[in-house]
């Protein structure tokens, strides 16, 4: 199964991501754990994309296209996976339909988690994670750049008729059962 999990930062993506992957035995792709450990091991990656995070700006999608075409061609892909952070703009939607194409492959899923908006910003504190990009400020940024380049991306899926929607308000398991019914419907 290739499962993309999509919603504004603070919704949730990467705990439900890490239960697909147990539950459906897919490997977890998130761009933003990439990005964090290159940053923690201080790589050539690490040391360009640092500054960028800590804004909460975008990565250049020709650099995040890039890593990801290089990631999936590992051979635990091969039988699917769950993206979470990525595709984050239009470009990197169509890079990532060719890079489908190119393989013969297909997306099963797009799973969109809904969240109010108010609660977000209140998630993302409480959650506690220690990232260096969850103060009130850069939260802030990180939300508007989501819904400036990161929200087109639900549409463009949204002709693909591929859009599934999770309500991803409640506790963890009550969302990871939706998704689940989402999935297998
Ligand atoms: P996340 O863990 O998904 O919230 O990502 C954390 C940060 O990594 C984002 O605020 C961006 O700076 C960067 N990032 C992650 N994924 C992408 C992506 N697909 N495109 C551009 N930047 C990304």
């Amino acid at each position: 199964m290739r499962i993309i999990i999509f919603g504004p930062p603070g919704a949730g993506k990467g705990t439900q991501a890490k239960l697909i992957s147990d539950e459906y035995n897919i490997p977890h792709l998130s761009t933003g754990e990439i990005f964090r450990s290159a940053i923690k091991n201080e790589t050539p990656l690490g040391k360009e994309v640092k500054s960028i995070l800590d804004t909460g700006d975008l990565v250049p999608d020709e650099k995040v296209v890039g890593l990801v075409e290089e990631e999936l061609k590992k051979e635990k892909y091969e039988d699917g996976y769950v993206l979470d952070g990525f595709p984050r703009t239009v470009p990197q939607a169509k890079a990532f339909d060719k890079i489908l194409k190119e393989k013969n492959k297909s997306l099963d899923a797009f799973l969109q988690l809904q969240v109010p908006e108010e609660e977000l910003i209140d998630r993302i504190l409480s959650r506690g994670e220690g990232r260096s990009d969850d103060t009130p400020e850069k939260i802030k940024n990180r939300l508007n750049v989501y819904w400036e380049e990161t929200q087109p991306v639900l549409n463009y899926y949204q002709e693909q008729d591929v859009v599934r929607k999770v309500e991803g308000v409640g506790s963890i398991e009550e969302i990871f059962r939706r998704i689940k019914k989402a999935l297998e419907d």
